[in-house]
């Protein structure tokens, strides 16, 4: 079976040389049709039982804009959606259980939220072909463990509660407080509860327009989880929190399976999903052309199989290289040379004070920043970048700075190519960027792009290529994971440390991930103090002492995976957690 779909928004037949892919399609120059152009649109059609998949179309067309794929013949019976002749393909669907949660990981644009779209009803599938009625999709589905929750979706009969991925979107929607918004959710009458679980009480009386991203994400996830529902999804429930609030947010949504209700989530943190989820699904694909969802799978072994980019009950490889993670508890970034001592900083907004000790920064080390939100890692980084004026001590160094800030803006007009080769284009050219940087990033897709188009994970990693392709001493990286799906963060943490060793330069990156600190840091500066008000900077430490150190502040052990050597967190009061607490080993044991 073989599928052809175009990105529309790439094709471009005036810039292509007038429709090139149908002028080299060898069927049609033998007289055939396997590519017709709709007149109407302007735009080339490929009619799959015409083309024979020769690829030659792939190959010319200058913008990328073609993907011929052939699936195993078997997944024909599985396309559950199409959006359109030549759209993205949905293949199959995951399960839904009673009393758990259901963890969905894959990449962007696989067709995630086009599946929870389905489930909960707000599109009928048109099973890759015309059909617009429920009966057809409870047939498609007879005899699978979805035939009977579809049946009810069509009688009405499932209610359903959807956190969607997008919370910045909320405040155009909905005005008032976030007192309000609650009562009016909470069919439950459990308010009080979730408040103090999700830490809210200080902000219910805020308007919902004045609220930070991290404070949206729980306001929507707890107004999710007090609805009187059978079936819960998230979407993304851990973008902008840290990691304390990441775990706290797993319990709540945990506790509703366990009080038998039907849950699924899309996340990209790892080492959330894993503590979250009873099965998972990994979606495959190609993003924008076709997703796949796996089958189901126990959460360890899927996270592990999704590692190693290979999945045996499918015989499906999906990346040509696994992931691991070093089981070593230290490496040892200090034999380096000394690239900077930077003294003792204060920053002293009048409500909010950061006192930030000095430190010593080693050549070819990437320093992870860790701290909850609130506690001055980003005023920090912006004094080392010389964006803000220190109230105590002076940024006296002659480095050159390279800095990605957290919020990221696309006040650029042009192309991503213009941008980026604005900066270094030789850099653009060399193999060495290629490979450690442009390529695993996904950039040289995005040359022709306007920056101002972007999307959020798009515009992130072009501001990651920009902030790593200037000439710098320091690489500063505030939150490159936001809106990143895990192969991109990964991507990104490969990138950062291969860079920064062979080039013996040196990154400090502010991040939440448990896997990508734990993937790319040497060592570990750890932020305390009462978030709002005022923090602390320790210096950087080594991983275990400064693992120890912000794990004992959130109360929180991670062990590591035997086999792949992840990190991963500690139901609380386990037996594990109860060893690793008493001899205060958070993180290595
Ligand atoms: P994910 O949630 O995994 O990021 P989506 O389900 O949002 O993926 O989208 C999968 C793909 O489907 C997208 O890359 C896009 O190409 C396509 N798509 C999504 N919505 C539409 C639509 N309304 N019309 C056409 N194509 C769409
Ligand atoms: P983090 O990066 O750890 O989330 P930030 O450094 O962004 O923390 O902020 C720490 C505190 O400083 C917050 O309470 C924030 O409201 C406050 N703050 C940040 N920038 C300013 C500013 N320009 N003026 C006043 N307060 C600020
Ligand atoms: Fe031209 Fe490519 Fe569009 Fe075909 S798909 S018309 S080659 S831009
Ligand atoms: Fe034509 Fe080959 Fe492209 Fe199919 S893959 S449309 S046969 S050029």
């Amino acid at each position: 079976m073989r599928i052809a779909v175009i990105d529309y928004d790439k094709c471009n037949p005036d810039k292509c040389g007038h429709f090139l892919c149908e002028r080299v399609c060898p069927v049609n120059r033998m007289g055939g049709e396997a590519i017709v152009i709709d007149e109407d649109n302007y735009k080339p059609v490929i009619q799959e039982a015409s083309c024979t998949g020769c690829g030659i179309c792939v190959h010319k067309c200058p913008f990328k804009a073609i993907t011929i794929v052939n699936l195993p013949e078997e997944l024909k019976e599985g396309c559950v959606h199409r959006y359109g002749v030549n759209g993205f393909a949905l293949y199959r669907l995951p399960v839904l259980k009673e009393g758990m949660v259901v963890g969905i990981l894959g990449p962007n644009g696989t067709g995630k939220t086009t599946a929870v779209k389905i489930l909960s009803g707000e599109m009928i599938p048109n099973l890759c072909g015309s059909n617009d009625s429920w009966e057809n999709v409870i047939r498609m589905f007879r005899g699978n463990e979805l035939q009977n929750y579809f049946e009810r979706l069509k009688e009405g009969n499932v209610k359903k509660v959807v956190k969607p991925q997008y919370v910045d979107l909320i405040p155009k929607v909905v005005k008032g407080k976030v007192r309000d918004l609650l009562k009016r959710a909470d069919e439950r009458g459990i308010l009080d509860k979730l408040v103090e679980e999700l830490e809210l009480s200080n902000i219910l009386d805020r308007e919902i327009q004045h609220l930070s991203g991290g404070e949206l994400q729980r306001v929507a996830i707890a107004a999710a989880i007090a609805r009187d529902a059978d079936f819960y999804f998230f979407d993304e429930p851990s973008s902008y929190l840290d990691i304390r609030q990441r775990l706290k947010v797993a319990k709540a949504i945990r506790k509703l399976a366990e009080e038998g209700k039907s849950v699924v989530v899309v996340e990209h943190d790892l080492a959330v999903l894993d503590y979250l989820s009873d099965i998972i699904h990994i979606v495959y694909g190609k993003p924008g052309a076709y997703g796949i969802f796996s089958m189901p799978k126990g959460t360890r072994v899927g996270i592990n199989a999704f590692l190693e980019g290979y999945l045996p009950e499918e015989n499906v490889r999906f990346r040509p290289y696994q992931i691991r993670f070093t089981k070593l508890s230290e490496r040892h970034s200090q034999a380096g040379d000394v690239l900077v001592e930077y003294p003792r900083l204060v920053k002293d907004y009048g409500s909010f004070r950061l006192e930030a000790e000095g430190g010593t920064l080693y050549r070819g080390e990437v320093v992870s920043i860790v701290g909850p939100n609130g506690i001055g890692k980003t005023t920090f980084v912006k004094m080392l970048a010389g964006v803000e004026e220190p109230t105590e001590g002076k940024v006296e160094w002659e480095l050159r700075v390279s800095y990605k800030p957290q919020y990221i803006k696309a006040d650029y007009e042009g192309t991503v190519y213009e941008l980026l080769s604005k900066i270094d284009a030789a850099k653009l050219m060399s193999n060495f960027y290629k490979t450690e940087l442009l390529n695993p990033l996904g950039i040289p897709d995005l040359y022709d792009r306007a920056v101002n188009d972007l999307s959020g994970g798009e515009l992130q990693r072009v501001a990651i290529a920009a902030c790593l392709l200037r000439d710098a001493d320091l690489y500063l990286l505030d939150e490159p994971s936001a809106y990143l799906d895990v192969e991109q963060r990964l991507a990104v943490s490969r990138a950062i440390r291969h860079l920064m060793e062979k080039n013996e330069k040196t990154a400090l990156v502010v991040e939440h991930d448990v896997l990508m600190i734990d993937y790319i840091s040497d060592r570990i500066m750890v932020f305390e103090g009462e978030p709002g008000k005022y923090g602390r900077a320790l210096p950087p430490m080594g991983m275990r002492e400064g693992m120890n150190r912000f794990l004992a502040n959130v109360g929180i052990t991670f062990r590591r995976d035997p086999d792949t050597g992840r990190p991963r967190a500690n139901k609380e009061g386990s037996v594990k957690d109860r060893e690793q607490k008493e001899i205060g080993e958070y993180y290595y044991v």
